[in-house]
């Protein structure tokens, strides 16, 4: 090695030779800071593994060869083991948590070295302060964050169920440049809450339009996932198509029993669309039950017009009430419900947090009554009364999962959050998600290929994003990077037992710097603030 050959030993001798030698020495540093041994490496871009040696220097990776002798600073051997590009996770709440647990340690033991924020139309306005305190923590993962529609609604419309006037419009118009200024990724909308449901597509188009001159994507959590969900695919086209700029469909799914198997018709819009040159793309996690607030998922959103106060007005008014739990029970029966009070759980009840874990027919059971849908949807809107809960929702079909999974067009996101270990019964997703695919849709069931799904998780989100510098294990990008071993590499999280660590990865590595390894979160805080195209 050079190092070694620089030594030598005839200058014992010679005090001055030996400083001299201890000059040069110290004046070579390591080729490399990091290097990884004899890893089966998966690029990223769908391209079979091979096996080679990578090295890292400062953030970057500096070679990928078949022998690279160094020397480095500190090599490992990870023979065996996969060698992939860190994951990028394009839907995720991990705001509300980021800032308590900053390693993310519940996401980096599965891999993931990205985190985007700000989906289903909300997002922190303005964003430029909440980037530039999220720059100021010391973090261990990267982040980014969209726009959120419904967000910049509420602050120029309110919360009510009206179209916004031209002003308003040009006012929201106006947040959205700002927004893409302070460093937005795109414009994510939630046309399935309040207030997105009271927006007019046209409207959406609009902001839509002002993100993508700037080189921003639209996603969206569609208006309607359940009898409505082939016009809410097509609505999600039009604000790509009309709108002219990238658009995706967050978590797609499929919800209610009744709907099962449209996921064939939404993947035929979707395939249509790009043979027509839209450019729509979609997410998803690999689970069968998704998770929200009760009162979105169960609640008519009429009632939830204007606000909680307004909300519990309406629930104490004879005639609206029942009107109200007609909707309920329509929306436990046919949507989210799953056809039955038992496949509703909840995750957290701020009024009473030994909730958690139960389900809404323990609940109605303990309230006195039996657990019939119709006096569910009386507890539920007790459980509004209360404060309110968040729900996790068993309403999907592991068929409609599989299909749109498969799509060439489907990435991997959680749309989970940061939590904090051990509190509350949060959905798995956020533990699981990406060893999930790993483990089960990839080893056991052979439903995509370890590249594809590899491909899904980096390299194809990256593009997505603009990133250029990440995604992919090539020489001179930023050395994000997971190893693991294919063959244990597992989810270990249920939905009873929520907080569990995914397994299987050894190291996890963050813009150049080891964030966990041998089981452990190393400490390291190496996560950058990733911006978007209006601030590159
Ligand atoms: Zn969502």
């Amino acid at each position: 090695m050079r190092l070694e050959t620089r030594y030598n030993p005839r200058m014992r001798h010679s005090l001055i030779a030996i400083l001299a030698g201890a000059a040069a020495f110290a004046a070579q540093p390591a080729a490399y800071d990091l290097l990884l041994k004899n890893g089966r490496v998966v690029d990223g871009t769908g391209s079979a593994w091979f096996t080679a040696d990578v090295a890292i220097r400062g953030d970057a990776i500096a070679a990928i060869a078949p022998r690279i002798e160094g020397p480095a600073a500190r090599t490992i051997d990870v023979a065996g083991r996969i060698v992939a590009p860190g994951f990028i996770d394009i839907h995720t709440h991990a705001r509300r948590g980021l800032t308590e647990v900053p390693t993310a340690a519940n996401y980096v033991r599965q891999g993931v070295t990205t985190l985007i924020e700000g989906p289903d139309g909300s997002s922190a306005l303005p964003l430029g302060p909440f980037l530039a305190e999220l720059d100021r923590l010391q973090k261990s993962v990267n982040i980014g964050s969209f726009l959120g529609q419904g967000s910049i609604r509420t602050s120029v419309v309110g919360s009510g169920n009206r179209p916004a006037t031209p002003d308003e419009i040009q006012k929201m118009v106006a947040l959205v440049e700002q927004g893409m200024k302070d460093g937005a990724l795109g414009l994510s909308t939630g046309l399935f809450y309040v207030p997105g449901t009271f927006t007019p597509t046209a409207e959406v188009v609009e902001l839509a339009r002002a993100a993508g001159r700037v080189g921003g994507i639209h996603e969206s959590h569609q208006r309607d996932d359940a009898a409505k969900l082939l016009d809410s695919v097509r609505e999600t086209i039009a604000i790509g198509e009309q709108g002219k700029l990238p658009t995706q469909i967050s978590h797609a799914k499929v919800v209610g029993v009744a709907n099962w198997g449209r996921s064939v018709d939404m993947l035929r819009l979707v395939d249509e669309a790009r043979a027509r040159g839209v450019d729509v793309t979609i997410d998803q996690y690999p689970y069968t039950a998704s998770s929200t607030s009760v009162a979105a998922a169960l609640i008519p959103a009429w009632v939830l017009e204007g606000g909680r106060a307004a909300t519990l007005a309406r629930l104490k008014e004879s005639g609206p009430r029942e009107k109200a739990k007609a909707g309920i029970v329509a929306m436990i029966r046919d949507e989210r419900g799953g056809g039955d009070p038992k496949n509703v759980q909840f995750a957290s009840c701020s009024f009473d947090p030994s909730l958690a874990g139960k389900t809404l027919a323990d609940l109605t059971k303990a309230r006195g009554k039996a657990p019939t849908i119709r006096n569910a949807a009386e507890v539920t809107m007790w459980i509004v009364e209360q404060g309110g809960c968040q729900g996790i929702f068993h309403a999907m079909s592991e068929r409609d999962l599989v299909r749109i999974l498969r799509h060439p067009a489907t990435m991997i996101a959680s749309d989970g959050s940061v939590p904090i270990f051990g509190q509350a019964n949060p959905h798995p997703r956020s533990y699981g998600t990406f060893a999930r695919v790993l483990g089960l849709y990839v080893r056991e069931k052979k439903v995509l290929t370890l590249e594809d799904a590899i491909r899904k998780m980096s390299a194809f989100p990256a593009a997505r994003l603009g990133f250029a510098d990440r995604g992919v294990l090539r020489p001179g990008l930023k050395a994000d990077v997971a190893v693991f071993d294919a063959a244990t590499v597992r989810d270990t999280a249920t939905f009873d037992k929520p907080h569990q660590y995914a397994e299987g990865f050894s190291h996890v590595i963050v813009n150049g710097q080891v964030v966990f390894e041998n089981g452990e979160m190393t400490g390291a805080r190496p996560g950058r603030v990733l911006y978007g195209p209006g601030r590159r």
